[in-house]
């Protein structure tokens, strides 16, 4: 029974714990899939790792949706519906001759390999016929990635794209297929990216320009109106070791304009993440200062992950879920609670006293 359980007893809650706030997310669920046992057996011999480099290239993500579907053979082609049991006529509407696979409408069908040995694509005819054709299908993105082609790329994923939509455009509209139309609608995706990246670089700017331009706040009220009369300055800081889940609290009592220290106190404890030792600290560290009857706190501490859950809302990792809902509620019985993430150099004594708690060097200490 290794649950974190709440400290005060509350009404149950919906919470999902694949992603960091509780909040059911489509990216988390996938992520989830991926990290399970599904993903051997939808991802094939393809490594985790391609599919990473993979949906960072750029390429639009329609045309990635594409090639997932083409590589996880999963495009509803006449072949394999048939074998999905669809009574359907299997022949390619290219050549007429075989089944329609994969493999075939895209590389080995005779129309399809005088189309790759004709198309304008940006980068040297790709060896057909020499390797299956997953794998010549992810080498060949590979090499292009490797070689930083990414003319090559949009030409090769725009061209596969192109004979889909021929195909298509063959069999529910029975249009008449030619090279010409296929080279056109290459090049008119191929145009397509080319547009959608220069639009991305340009958002890209925008957004960079405006992150610094906006100078960061780091302080904020949590408790309190503004004022710049405090009682005490109170240092905090939390010490975790990963391999043991061995963790640390310390805290420091200053004056709020000069260094002098008024007391302080450091405890040991466990925790499930070093932002769960920053928690643990800081509700050890208010109930220390209402103890000592301070009513308007300066808050240093140099954890800028804390300083945003503590300012911006949002539950944590269900862990620190109730560290954060008690810190809310004991903060409320103090007039002024002001919070400053401040360099690490400046939390130094609390920090010092947090390792020695982690190293079970001082378990419990006041003074
Ligand atoms: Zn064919």
């Amino acid at each position: 029974m290794a649950l974190d359980r709440p400290l005060q007893p509350m009404d149950d809650f919906v919470y999902w714990k694949f992603s960091k706030n509780g909040s059911f997310t489509t990216k988390s669920s996938y992520a989830m899939l991926l990290s399970h046992s599904v993903s051997s057996r939808i991802s094939g011999t393809i490594p985790a790792s391609w599919w990473k480099h993979f949906w960072g290239l750029p390429l639009l993500p329609k045309l990635q949706c594409f090639c997932w579907k083409l590589l996880h053979n999963a495009l509803p082609l006449s072949g394999t519906l048939q074998l999905r049991g669809i009574p359907i006529d299997p022949t390619c509407v290219f050549c007429y001759q075989e089944r329609e696979t994969t493999d075939h409408l895209f590389r080995d069908c005779s129309i399809t390999s005088h189309l790759w040995a004709s198309a304008p694509i940006a980068f040297s005819s790709p060896l057909l016929h020499e390797k299956p054709f997953t794998d010549w299908f992810v080498d060949t993105i590979s090499e292009l990635r490797s070689f930083q082609n990414w003319d090559g790329l949009v030409s090769f994923v725009s061209f596969c794209w192109a004979v889909w939509i021929a195909r298509n455009h063959k069999i529910f509209r029975q249009a008449v297929l030619s090279p010409g139309v296929i080279f056109h609608l290459m090049q008119d995706w191929i145009s397509r990216s080319v547009l959608a990246q220069g639009f991305r670089s340009l958002v890209r700017s925008l957004r960079n320009s405006s992150l610094t331009s906006s100078v960061a706040s780091n302080s904020c009220y949590i408790q309190g109106d503004f004022s710049s009369t405090f009682d005490v300055c109170l240092l905090f800081d939390g010490a975790w070791n990963a391999q043991n889940l061995s963790a640390g609290a310390g805290w420091i009592f200053r004056e709020v304009f000069s260094d002098s220290a008024l007391g302080g106190g450091s405890r040991a404890c466990h925790s499930s993440s070093a932002l769960q030792s920053e928690l643990q600290a800081c509700l050890w560290a208010l109930r220390a200062a209402g103890r000592r009857g301070f009513r308007r706190l300066l808050i240093y501490f140099d954890c800028s992950n804390l300083f945003s859950l503590l300012r911006d809302g949002g539950n944590g990792d269900i862990f620190c879920h109730w560290l954060l809902y008690e810190i809310r509620l004991y903060v409320l019985q103090f007039s002024i609670c002001k919070l400053r993430k401040v360099p690490r150099q400046w939390v130094a004594p609390a920090h010092w006293l947090a390792t020695q708690a982690r190293r079970r060097q001082l378990l419990s200490w006041t003074f």
